[in-house]
């Protein structure tokens, strides 16, 4: 089948035309790829830099883990799914047993393999994974959409982790796909007013076109321009932090009114957080998500686009074939999700 693999250690990809199907075990479904989508994941995996090696811990790896298509064989004991339904793919594969499985927390399963990096993932034009991995596409959601409830699903498990936004003053840090999802969250779930922050001037216009007051970090001291912005409370409500920079925390945190809340997105590393200050005395509530909730977030968002609440064809920019993401991937800079579609040949 044709494939992109990440072949060895170094910056790029491969496309291959004879990459080995996939083994469908008894468990498995096999997957015919409609659309995936391009992540800033496989982009670190791509540059093959501290964080893409941290990603991917053995080559050869086919990556892409934001995934939908139509299932084509089924293992022999598989009864939930049919060959025929279409799905989007939980890229955490979970065990099913272990502690945080039983006890509800299945996205934090502690022997989980993570499709595209741990195992082979869907930058190809078929894909094995565990039948339990798979969402049922709801009626009236296109392959395409379903690509994304991947993505989706974490800032939905963020809105799911913060209080009602109804009425709440909102602050969105960092405006990359997460972002923009966040600030289309936030106004669904009624919140009064978003104020996003984000370097990019293009992804800025991106959240302005949302609705979002923006802001840019560089330029202003993003504390005081919150504060100014929200005259009552001198913060705003709820604020998510998506940029996952580790300078971006420190003045999200300052920018949220006391006894606020932050819920963190992205993955900053280790950050020193002024925990008398801002968790004592201003009295925050910090959380993070890590992935979506199984499958809570995934039965939310099927809602909310089946029911047309959300709109998420509307976040799709491009859509490139899988033998042009090799020497595409480097040039996709301030765009929202671009789709990689493998050609129907075989
Ligand atoms: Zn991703
Ligand atoms: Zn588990």
């Amino acid at each position: 089948m044709h494939a992109i693999v990440k072949s060895r250690p170094g910056p790029g990809f491969d496309f291959l035309l004879d990459a080995p199907d996939p083994q469908v075990g008894p468990a498995d479904v096999l997957v015919k790829v409609a659309a995936t989508s391009l992540c800033g994941v496989d982009r670190h995996v791509y540059d093959w830099d501290q964080a893409g090696q941290a990603f991917v811990p053995t080559l050869p790896r086919i990556p892409g883990h934001e995934t939908a298509g139509v299932v084509i064989e089924v293992g022999a004991a598989v009864q939930s799914i049919s060959v025929g339904d279409r799905v989007a793919l939980e890229s955490h594969l979970v065990c099913g047993s272990c502690m945080e499985c039983r006890t509800g927390n299945a996205h934090l399963c502690s022997r989980q393999t993570i499709l595209g990096l741990s195992r082979d993932g869907a930058f190809a034009q078929r894909v094995a994974v565990p039948a339990s991995a798979c969402y049922p596409i709801p009626d009236g959601v296109s392959l395409e959409e379903a690509a994304l409830f991947e993505p989706a699903g974490v800032a939905v498990h963020a809105l799911q982790r913060a209080p009602s936004l109804l009425g709440q003053s909102v602050l969105v840090s960092g405006c990359g796909p997460i972002g923009l999802f966040l600030i289309e969250l936030a106004r669904i779930a009624g919140a009064s007013r978003v104020i996003a922050t984000e370097l990019s001037p293009g992804r800025r216009l991106l959240a302005e076109r949302r609705g979002a007051i923006t802001l840019d970090p560089a330029a202003v001291d993003v504390p005081t321009e919150v504060a100014r912005l929200t005259p009552r409370r001198q913060g705003v409500d709820v604020a998510f932090e998506a940029s996952g920079s580790p300078r971006a925390l420190g003045p999200v945190l300052e920018s949220v009114r006391v006894a606020g809340d932050v819920v963190t997105v992205g993955h900053p590393g280790a950050v020193s957080v002024d925990i008398s200050k801002l968790i004592n005395v201003r009295y925050l509530t910090l959380r993070g998500v890590f992935g979506r909730r199984l499958w809570e977030t995934w039965e939310t968002l099927g809602e909310l686009v089946s029911t047309g609440r959300l709109e998420l064809a509307g976040f799709i920019d491009d859509r490139i074939p899988l033998d042009a993401l090799p020497s595409a991937i480097a040039g996709i800079g301030d765009s929202g999700k671009v789709l990689v579609i493998p050609e129907d040949r075989s």
